[in-house]
């Protein structure tokens, strides 16, 4: 099996390679990879530092390419770059600009794929299948350029996708990792627990960021960290916004609207809740079910003060609450 996946390995490594020199080699890679990527604000120093590539827009052309070097046809199907149907050998990525996907050490484990187009038909990423190397629960998305920085800065960014944090690397913030798509997990929560206690998380000015950043807290919460989370105007995403935003705006943004994660709950959902005692309810219980996460017990003092001072209620109806959700989970 170690043979297994050194082969993969490999195989991905060439596809990385590959795709980036299809990139800035060929006359299509040019006219449409790269000028997209240009579009999008990209250095070329950035394209290179991600190995950002494009696969040509033809159904086998990877495939040959791979086959002729002599990498085996079995490896090629098991990390899912080539699809065999009916004998027939196609290849996943077909005229999409290409995102390598690293592991912490860096090594390429698998890709995601862009459309160019605004086609609402089609999938806009494309990403690797799961296999002996690629375990999408257990990747971030830039974690191989974020250690340092994450463990320097003792700090860090949770962004979605992609984009978001090449856009942050470029505008000068390295503390960044993506979770590309999937829910937050254990594992991914634990990846960046190596480096730092803090995460603050920035998903998207939209509604599904907003769920997916609540989803979020608690199980960072319970991994024994400290969360806080950043918001964005609405329709922007982390890589729209540090775009257009100079370096020192940014990070005076980051800073300045960066809550801890009671003060988020609070504030997103008083405005869902407004003077609806039932509601208001709801949320308290939400909150205490947060705190109820945290594994130390001083701390989650602390936050049951917290937020008996923004909800305006007793200290001792939230610390009874508590103590029944503490139990229970006994
Ligand atoms: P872009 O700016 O290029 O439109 P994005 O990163 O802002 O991309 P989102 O729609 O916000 O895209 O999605 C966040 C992340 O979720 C993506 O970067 C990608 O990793 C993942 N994702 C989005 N759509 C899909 C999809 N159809 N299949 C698989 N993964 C997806
Ligand atoms: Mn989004
Ligand atoms: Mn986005
Ligand atoms: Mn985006």
């Amino acid at each position: 099996i170690a043979d297994v996946r050194e082969s993969m390995f490999l195989v991905s490594e060439f596809a990385k390679n590959y795709f980036h020199d299809v990139l800035l080699n060929t006359e299509e890679g040019k006219a449409i990879g790269y000028s997209y990527f240009k579009e999008r604000g990209f250095s070329a120093e950035t394209i290179k530092k991600f190995s950002l590539g494009f696969s040509p827009e033809s159904w086998d052309a990877f495939t040959k390419e791979a086959l002729g070097k002599g990498y085996k046809l079995e490896f090629l199907e098991s990390t899912g770059f080539t699809i065999v149907k009916d004998d027939k050998q196609f290849d996943r990525f077909r005229g999409r600009v290409m995102f390598p996907i690293q592991s912490m050490s860096g090594r390429t484990v698998g890709f995601g794929g862009r459309i160019l187009t605004n086609d609402k038909k089609a999938a806009k990423y494309v990403n690797s299948p799961e296999s002996d190397i690629y375990h999408k629960s257990k990747v971030l998305y830039g974690i191989n350029h974020a250690k340092q920085a994450i463990a320097k800065q003792n700090n860090c960014y949770l962004v979605e996708g992609y984009t978001d944090v090449i856009q942050f690397h470029q505008a000068g913030i390295e503390n960044v990792v993506a979770s590309s798509g999937t829910a937050l997990t254990p594992d991914q929560i634990r990846l960046i627990n190596r480096l730092t206690k803090n995460i603050t998380v920035l998903f998207d000015g939209d509604a599904a960021g907003l769920r997916a950043s609540v989803r979020g807290i608690d199980l960072i919460l319970e991994e024994g960290m400290n969360v806080k989370v950043c918001t964005f105007p609405e329709g922007e995403d982390p890589d729209s916004f540090a775009r257009k935003t100079p370096y020192e705006k940014l990070v005076a943004y980051l800073e300045e609207n960066s809550r801890d994660f009671i003060q988020f709950k609070a504030s997103l959902l008083m405005d869902e809740a407004k003077n609806d005692p039932i509601r208001k309810a709801d949320l308290i219980r939400d909150m205490v079910t947060s705190i109820s996460k945290i594994p130390d017990r001083i701390r989650r003092e602390i936050y049951i003060q917290e937020c008996s001072r923004i909800m305006d209620i007793s200290e001792q109806v939230l610390v009874s609450t508590l103590a029944q959700m503490v139990q229970k989970d006994m």
